[in-house]
């Protein structure tokens, strides 16, 4: 059952061969049962309302509504009415929401049920995991290994199948790492796809939600119903409505795949390189044709994203000042006291890192020198994707430079913000793009990076999911967790 897609589970609810409690329950119980080894998630949710089983049900008994009682979890920055909502901070660990996020909402209206909130990096803030004030997230592939981050307690949950589906969100690559790392499909959308609307911000110009789940098929479900234009979040699209079409079966015929020659060299683990190679030349058989690009700025990537990320972020966590709400310190005399107190104790140590980092780079006399600057690399590599998708479909790279490593292994600031050397750059420039399971390296999961041109999710997913079809690497599961 556990392994089973969303179409069949959909198929076995509308047979009534399992019911919406049945099949929430076996979640339930596996959420929390799994849960001390993962770590994957903040909270497990009590048992199934009376209102979302009566919503499911009567949305079974008519035709079209595939996600009606399909289980799922949310990262914890996705605020949920009357459910905590941390971002994995001390400053919001008794934050209770009184709305949910418009993707809340939305797949609420589909008849998901809601079993539980991911653990993250706190504030969506790292690459690994072990940022969260709720404890590092155990990779279930191997529990001394991270799952990767941001979303590392989304993507660990769905690789234990303690939920079928997670949201996620992606700022430089919190949602194609961690999938990368956990050996599941996730996808980041187009900026403006999917609502912000009740997600903790982070970084505004570049956050975005999505999901993960086992396969394309699975999340270009789920992503149709979550996405859509919101009068509440200002950098919605006006068109941001999309519904996934299943491609035909050889709709790889002809297009064209555009591979960075130099990520790929660049690599310097083998094993990540063969299964990469392995993957493209998949896509070949399949009738793609591969074409050499460049992206000549994409190397500068990193470091611009290190002072735009940063900036907004001090921005928006300026909210934070124990006056609204969220942690306020107990120690405090006068109103600078407060301030000054409740974010120290508020907020870890990677945060205020950035927060620091971000007001600098924003300060009179750096501003021209960094912040500005950083934008003009930013504009730079979108044109270099643009100058790209003039040639190509589809843009087929690597996720990650390395398998999952060990809890510990990075713990400086800078090693850990390499980790995102090949997602960032779709990020800046506001591109829809996946990971998927490819071909494993030194026994761990390995993943394929499709990046699209500006609202094409279609040919991303599209490609993914005819790469699904003729391999099974997506249907892999962790031994312990079967
Ligand atoms: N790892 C990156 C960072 O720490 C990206 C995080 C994200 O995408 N939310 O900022």
């Amino acid at each position: 059952m556990i392994q089973l897609s969303i179409r069949e589970m959909a198929a076995m609810l509308r047979a009534k061969q399992i019911s919406v409690a049945e099949l929430s329950s076996l979640f339930f119980d596996r959420a929390r049962a799994f849960n001390q080894q993962t770590n994957a998630l903040t909270k497990v949710c009590c048992d199934i309302s009376a209102d979302q089983l009566i919503q499911a049900e009567t949305m079974l008994a008519q035709e079209g509504h595939v996600l009606a009682g399909i289980p799922l979890a949310h990262k914890d920055l996705f605020c949920t009415q009357g459910l905590r909502t941390t971002c994995g901070s001390n400053m919001l660990k008794a934050f209770i929401p009184p709305y949910d996020a418009t993707v809340v909402s939305n797949l609420k209206s589909q008849g998901m049920i809601t079993v539980a909130k991911a653990n993250m990096d706190e504030f969506a803030m790292g690459s690994s995991n072990e940022h969260s004030a709720f404890g590092a997230v155990n990779n279930p592939w191997d529990l001394t290994r991270v799952p990767g981050g941001s979303s590392g307690g989304s993507a660990a949950a769905v690789a234990a199948r303690m939920v079928p589906v997670a949201t996620a969100t992606d700022t430089g690559g919190s949602i194609r790492q961690p999938a990368a790392l956990c050996g599941i499909t996730g996808i980041k959308p187009s900026y403006g796809r999917v609502s912000r609307h009740g997600m903790v911000a982070f970084a505004s110009s570049l956050d975005q939600g999505g999901v993960m789940a086992a396969s394309a098929d699975d999340c270009a479900l789920v992503l149709s119903a979550m996405c859509g234009h919101d009068a509440l979040d200002s950098t919605s699209h006006v068109d941001a409505q999309w519904s996934w079409q299943l491609p035909e079966s050889n709709s790889m015929k002809g297009k064209k795949v555009g591979v960075v020659t130099d990520w790929i060299d660049g690599l310097k683990d083998e094993a990540i390189k063969q299964s990469t190679l392995e993957a493209i030349q998949t896509l070949k058989d399949q009738g793609a044709e591969v074409i050499d690009i460049q992206l000549p700025h994409a190397h500068l990537a990193v470091a611009a994203y290190y002072v735009i990320a940063p900036a907004e972020c001090s921005s928006n966590l300026s909210r934070f000042d124990g006056v609204r709400y969220g942690h306020r310190s107990e120690d405090c005399r006068d109103l600078e006291q407060l301030y000054v107190n409740s974010r120290t104790e508020g907020f870890g140590e990677e945060v205020k890192r950035r927060i620091m980092v971000g007001t600098w780079a924003l300060s009179s006399g750096y501003y021209d020198a960094y912040y500005l600057k950083a934008q003009k690399v930013r504009r730079l590599i979108s044109q270099d994707f643009a100058a790209a998708f003039k040639q190509v479909d589809v843009i087929a790279a690597p996720v990650s430079p390395e398998v999952a490593f060990k809890h510990g292994e990075k713990s400086e600031g800078v090693s850990m913000y390499q980790a995102d050397v090949f997602t960032i750059p779709a990020s800046l420039a506001g591109l829809p793009c996946l990971s998927m399971p490819v071909k494993p390296a030194h026994g761990l999961p390995v993943g394929l990076q499709l990046m699209g041109n500006y609202f094409d999710e279609q040919s991303i997913l599209s490609m993914a999911h005819q790469f699904q079809q003729v391999t099974a690497w997506h249907q892999a599961m962790p031994e312990a967790f079967l």
